[in-house]
């Protein structure tokens, strides 16, 4: 075997982390490339990150990811950040640089931007985001700097929607930033103008979902749900009763994980064979012109 890649072990690190995909993609992104790593699932709960990062730092892993609930906890632990998990607050992505010092980053928010392209031109779209945990944040960032002309922000702790709005506003980009509680969606309250409805909550892995009255959105109004699921979130099939187009959380996996392998291996990510690898373990993933919801066979139970 000739890469002349010397083998490195990288890793997702969440709790719970059993049913990421993110093996799966990069695994196949590694071999479609001809590079020998391997990628494995860690669980990982939030008190024993430090050990797991110096433990990381000490076995000379190539990279990691980073998923619910350890976006935001990873920050005091890493040596630098780049500028884009700075704006953010959260890490998805960790770098290990040749002299073993860490630096994250985030390519959730790039990643979400590119899932929507050529499905919704965000640049003077009024735009609502649900939730403002860790995606929440990575997604309105990348909204606000994308030129969205509004973001309305619903969350079940209003508290926290108040910070996400404030994190957005210091952003300058004149994006108007503003939130409301997650029970005037269910009366359509700011639906009405909105180009764009984004689910960044969990809520919808189960049977039950955040209420949302669809049909107040205009007719082309895009639903996108970042959870991934083998088939429709309810979140998504309420938008699909309405006739709306929908989106979920495959597309986001596939890009954020593309943008993390280039980032580690400084090589073009094979996309093509990331995308083959979700298809066959069941994820819809379709293309811009069949944005509308695609049926599968088995029950939702896949998150990041
Ligand atoms: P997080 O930091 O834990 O934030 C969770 C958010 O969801 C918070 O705003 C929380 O509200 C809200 N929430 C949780 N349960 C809820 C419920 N039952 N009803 C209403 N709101 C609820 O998690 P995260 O990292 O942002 O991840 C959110 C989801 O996005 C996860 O399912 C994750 O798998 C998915 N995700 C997907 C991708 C992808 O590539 N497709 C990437 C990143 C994340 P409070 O503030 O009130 O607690």
């Amino acid at each position: 075997m000739g890469s002349g890649v010397q083998a490195r072990l990288f890793g997702v690190l969440g709790d719970p982390v059993d049913h990421s995909l993110s093996t799966a993609m990069q695994n196949a992104a590694f071999t479609a490339a001809g590079l020998p790593h391997v990628y494995l699932r860690f669980r990982v709960p939030a008190v024993r990150l430090a050990g797991a990062v110096r433990e990381a730092k000490a076995l000379r892993m190539g990279g990691l990811n980073l998923t619910v609930p350890l976006k935001e906890a990873v920050l005091p632990l890493l040596d630098g950040l780049t500028p884009e998990a700075q704006r953010i607050g959260a890490v998805n992505t960790v770098l290990f640089g040749a002299d073993g010092r860490t630096r994250g980053d985030n390519t959730d928010g790039e990643g979400f931007l590119r899932a929507l392209r050529g499905r919704v031109r965000v640049r003077g779209a009024r735009t609502v985001l649900i939730g403002a945990g860790g995606s929440a944040r990575a997604v309105g960032v990348a909204l606000a700097r994308a030129g969205a002309a509004a973001v309305t922000i619903a969350n079940r702790t209003p508290s926290r929607a108040e910070r996400l709005a404030e994190r957005l506003v210091h952003l300058g980009g004149g994006t108007t930033v503003d939130t409301l509680p997650l029970a005037a969606l269910a009366r359509g309250g700011g639906l009405d103008d909105a180009l764009l409805v984004v689910n960044a909550t969990p809520a919808g892995l189960g049977a039950s979902t955040i209420p949302v009255r669809c049909a107040a959105t205009p007719r082309d109004c895009l639903f996108v749900d970042l959870v991934y699921a083998r088939r429709p979130t309810p979140f998504l099939a309420a938008a699909a009763r309405a006739e709306r187009r929908t989106l979920d959380g495959a597309h986001m996996l596939l890009h954020q994980g593309a943008l993390a392998f280039e980032a580690w291996t400084g090589r073009h990510a094979p996309r093509a064979a990331m995308a083959r690898a979700l298809r066959a373990a069941g994820l819809a993933l379709t293309e811009p012109r069949r944005a509308r919801t695609v049926g599968a066979r088995r029950p939702p139970s896949r998150q990041a």
